[in-house]
This record gives structure tokens, sequence and C-alpha cells, in this order.
């Protein structure tokens, strides 16, 4: 009761702005805060819409949520580093922090592919739910220990379109030959289906598309696709995105510029990136409708809907190949196929009487009065 007492006295004193009597000593050992100062390479042009865009305001919350205590540069593809090669970049400690897609280092780490897209797999409203709280994102960690990073969600695009072709996809047939800007699982289904997939960084599609080195790419949806103007170098523009139904963005850090941070700093780091991840997809659901309508209406882009049997094929041949990207002598990965696929069992079932039924409802077909 007396502790109380004490303790009420003082804190009226400081309140009233007089000096307390004891209690200086807190003041003059506290050590001044240090400051860091972080680069973080990225796999964007430089500001683009949405994705280059939203790591500078994570940049700048970070710097006013710290009151300045971290700095974050944000470099644009090329400026520090070529785009992809962020991730060894960031794991070696060139820069200490990285913004990009897991699916970019397939050629490195295939089984991340899991942490960005899987053809036909969760949605971005399930990716959220298997990382943040179906046990996803402790084996995301866990993986990307091993390259001296540590990983967060960073931001999702939605269901994607299935890109710009040059001509129209009929059948399978169509896809056969055809050279495709197209990463990640979707790229090797794509060439399981007969096609080339080349996994070129955004910035360098229009001039593929144009030249002729690609018959077809895909990149993200209207509101992206727009910005880079891929309708003046491909006329068809299809639907579903079944390579990407809700790809999840990273960002990575550096295993010991993490280690450096003190936990207030950590925590800023990944509340900040948390609500990158979270605002980039209100975005892109903000965006999108207007830039098809734009795409349609003014540069008379032909949306179409691939048919159902190329659909099925792609399906067939997706969920093969997701298969046999695990490496079974590593259990890490045995581990992340078996939480994927037991989550999207699982997600798939109960949404099926969820949000496919509540969808299906507003369909203006199926909600017509009989
Ligand atoms: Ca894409």
């Amino acid at each position: 009761m007396n502790r109380l007492l004490v303790l009420i006295a003082l804190t009226g004193l400081i309140g009233c702005g007089q000096e307390p009597s004891i209690g200086n000593d807190v003041a003059t050992d506290a050590a001044p805060a240090r400051t860091f100062t972080w680069r973080m390479a990225t796999t964007w042009p430089k500001n683009f819409p949405g994705l280059g865009v939203a790591p500078e305001v994570f940049a700048e919350r970070v710097g006013r949520m710290s009151n300045g205590r971290l700095q974050i540069k944000v470099y644009g593809a090329g400026e520090l580093v070529p785009p992809l090669e962020v991730f060894e970049a960031v794991s070696q400690g060139t820069a200490q922090m990285g913004h990009g897609a897991a699916y970019y280092w397939k050629g490195k780490v295939p089984i991340a592919q899991f942490f960005t897209a899987v053809p036909f797999g969760l949605t971005a409203q399930e990716m959220n739910g298997w990382l943040l709280h179906g046990g996803g994102m402790a084996l995301w960690r866990e993986l990307y220990a091993r390259h001296n990073l540590v990983p967060i969600a960073g931001g999702n695009t939605g269901v994607q379109m299935a890109g710009w072709f040059n001509k129209p996809i009929n059948s399978l047939a169509d896809l056969k030959g055809m050279k495709m800007r197209i990463p990640g699982l979707g790229g090797e289904v794509f060439e399981r289906a007969g096609g080339t997939a080349v996994n070129i960084p955004g910035g360098e599609i229009y001039t593929s598309l144009q030249t002729g080195v690609i018959d077809a790419a895909e990149w993200v949806g209207p509101y992206n696709d727009l910005a880079f103007g891929l309708h003046q170098v491909a006329k068809y523009y299809y639907y579903p995105g079944w390579q990407e139904p809700g790809p999840t963005l990273e960002v990575i850090v550096n295993q010991d510029a993490w280690n450096e941070l003190p936990a207030d700093l950590r925590e800023i780091v990944e509340v900040a990136s948390l609500a990158m991840n979270t605002d980039m997809l209100a975005e892109y659901t903000a965006r999108n409708n207007a830039a098809l309508t734009e795409l349609v209406e003014v540069h008379g882009a032909d949306v179409r809907r691939l048919p159902d049997d190329v659909i099925a094929e792609l399906k067939r041949i997706s969920l093969q190949a997701t298969d046999e990207l695990v490496d079974e002598s590593d259990p890490l990965q045995k581990r992340i196929y078996d939480s994927y696929v037991t989550f999207r069992d699982n997600v798939i079932a109960y949404h099926e009487i969820s949000e496919r039924a509540y969808i299906n409802t507003r369909d203006p077909a199926r909600a017509a009065p009989k």
C-alpha cells in the first residue's frame, strides 16, 4: 500500500512537470536508441502501380512507426541487383531486405513456390488463412532459415488473369509450340501442355511480346497489365488465372540483419508487412474492374474465357506437377506439401458452401427468378 502511495505521488510530480527527487538515474542510464539504415531490393520496376508503390509505403510507415530508428531505402528492379537475383542478394546481405515472390526462385528452391501460388490452389483469402492461422508461416520460416532469410507475407494481387495471347486459344493444340512468359509452377504446367515457359521480369514483358520473343504473357490482371500497356502488343486477354489464384508476395529479411534488430523494430517490420499484405489486395480489388472496362471499351481488348477442356487438362497436369514438386527425401518438403494439401482440401470443402455458394447467388444468370 505504501509503495502504491509513493507511485501515485511520483506520478503526480511528473504530471506536474516537476523533477522527481528519485528516479533520475533511469533517464541518464538509458543508452541512445540505435538507428538502422537498410536497403530493400525489389523485383518490381520503381514505383510500379501496386507492386512497386507498396514497398515504398511500407518503408515510409516503418520509418514513422520507429520514429526514424529504422530507415529503409527501396530499390526498384535492377537499381541494386537484377530483379531475379533479389533472393540471393538478401541471403548474402548485399541488401538487408527484399520484396518479391517466392516462385521467382524456383530454380534455387523449387518447394518455395508453395508460398506464392500453386495452379488451381489457394485463393488470396485461403493463402492468408494457411500462412497466418494454418501453420504455413512456420514452415516458410523453417525453409528460408536454410538460406539465412526470414520471410513475411507482404502482398497479394487476388486471382490473376490467364494472360495475353497473340492468337485465340480454342484447344490444347493451340498451346503447343507457344512461347509464354509464365513463372512458377504455372510455367511448369504450361511446358507439360506442350508450350515453352520463360521466367522474365515484369519490366521486360512488353518488349518481349512486341519483338516476338514470346507469343503470350501473363503478368497480373487488368490494373497492372494496363499500366504496362500489354494490350498494345497482344489482342486476346484470357481468364481465369488458373496459374495464380492468389499469389502471396514476400518481404524477406537477411537473418543476420534481423538478429541485430531490437524486438520492437522487428515487430514494426512484421506489422508493416502484414499491413502491406492486406492493403495490396484491397487496392487490386478496388482498381481491377475500372481497368478492365478501360481495356475493353477504350483499347479494344478481346476478353475471352479459356475453353473448358483446356482448363480441365491444365488442372489435371497441375495436380500432377504439384505432387511431383516435392523431394520426398527431404522431410521438410514433405511437411510443407502435406500442410498445404490438407489445408487446401479442408478449405475447399467449406468454401463450397460458403464463398462459392454465395458468389453463385450473385451470378445474374443464377440469381434470376425462375
Ligand atoms: Ca502473374
